[in-house]
């Protein structure tokens, strides 16, 4: 990637790719090109086409896609299957009618069986039975894995697909009940302690294990399987061997831990006294998702961020970004 080269950030609003426009920045990549949902519609195939061979962007980072936490998913299971495949069977699509050379796809740790041998390598795709929760968006996220691998395969292009574990940080949504794990813990334990609430209720049994990756880290890491793909070409690389499977990275943080232990480390950094209960009517999930990250690590990547300096920057964030983020409107500086 040359420093002049035209870079299209799919989905530059949302947590993951205003970092790696933050990143690209901070690196020198000064021509990105950036398109609101207002001026283009993902979903919408001859926009995106169009827009594609205007443009002819020669990299492009897909961060765009319909996301939510476990409750958003199991309520809209339609809306997360078709946003999903409709905008990567575009974006995909156009960027092979359009000559990109090579393609980054953001996917996510929730592709993998629910029961996966931990920690979870690439290999483990599709072997298995998935979460339910969360079954129409990890179907959608295969096959974008597949399209990818498939265009590879038939037109010899250059799409890679990034697996990140649950992500967090600066920028994320606080929505009461569309958010993550950790953006709602956080706003929900500054709000108990706002009101001074005696207790704060956390969903689930409290035992789901979750590996956190600062979203700066993500980025960093984006940007350098980018770099990486690109010396390391298709045929000879460490990312992109002749083996299909090779054409997925894990994206981890390298240790998890459990939802009680994460609402502990929240309450803290909060500074809220009170205690915690547990709602066992609201689902768990699946059980754990640790990455195997040591593919990624091979090529001279590891994270920077730690959870408890993460958490406490994201809440910086939360109190300077409250009412935006109150909204749900939230966008990331
Ligand atoms: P997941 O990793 O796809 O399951 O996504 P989430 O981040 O939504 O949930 C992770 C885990 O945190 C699940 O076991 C949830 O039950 C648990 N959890 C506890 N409290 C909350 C909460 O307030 N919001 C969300 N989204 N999850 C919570």
């Amino acid at each position: 990637m040359q420093k002049n080269d035209l870079i299209f950030v799919a989905g530059h609003r949302g947590l993951v790719g205003s970092a790696i426009v933050r990143r690209l920045r901070a690196l020198g990549f000064t021509n990105l090109l950036l398109r609101t949902r207002q001026e283009l519609d993902l979903a919408d195939m001859a926009a995106v086409r169009a827009m594609f061979l205007a443009e002819r962007p020669a990299y492009v980072f897909f961060a765009a896609a319909k996301v939510g936490g476990i409750m958003a998913n199991n309520s809209y299971p339609a809306e997360f299957i078709r946003d999903n495949l409709l905008i990567q069977l575009n974006v995909i699509d156009a960027a092979h009618a359009s000559d990109v050379k090579k393609m980054l796809f953001l996917g996510s740790s929730c592709i993998y069986p629910k029961f996966a041998e931990q920690p979870i390598r690439e290999e483990s795709l599709l072997t298995g039975a998935l979460e339910p929760t969360n079954e129409p968006y990890a179907v959608a996220k295969i096959a974008g894995i597949v399209t990818c691998r498939s265009y590879n395969r038939q037109y010899g292009t250059r799409y890679i697909s990034a697996m990140p574990t649950n992500l967090y940080g600066e920028g994320d949504n606080f929505d009461r009940n569309g958010s993550h794990v950790l953006p709602a813990l956080i706003r929900r334990f500054h709000e108990a302690k706002l009101a001074g609430e005696p207790e704060v209720v956390v969903w689930g049994s409290g035992t789901p294990q979750r590996e956190f990756l600062h979203v700066d880290d993500m980025a960093d890491a984006s940007v350098h399987l980018m770099q990486v793909w690109a010396e390391a070409g298709r045929d000879g690389g460490i990312v992109g061997g002749p083996n299909a499977v090779n054409e997925i990275v894990n994206v981890g943080y390298g240790s998890d831990v459990s939802i009680r232990e994460l609402a502990e480390l929240v309450r803290e950094i909060v500074k809220y006294e009170g205690s915690l209960i547990f709602d066992s009517s609201k689902p768990d999930g699946t059980p754990r998702k640790l990455l195997d990250s040591s593919r990624l690590q091979a090529t001279g990547w590891s994270p920077r961020v730690e959870l408890r300096e993460g958490i406490s920057r994201t809440y910086q964030w939360f109190l300077e970004h409250h009412e935006e983020a109150r909204l749900g409107t939230a966008t990331a500086r």
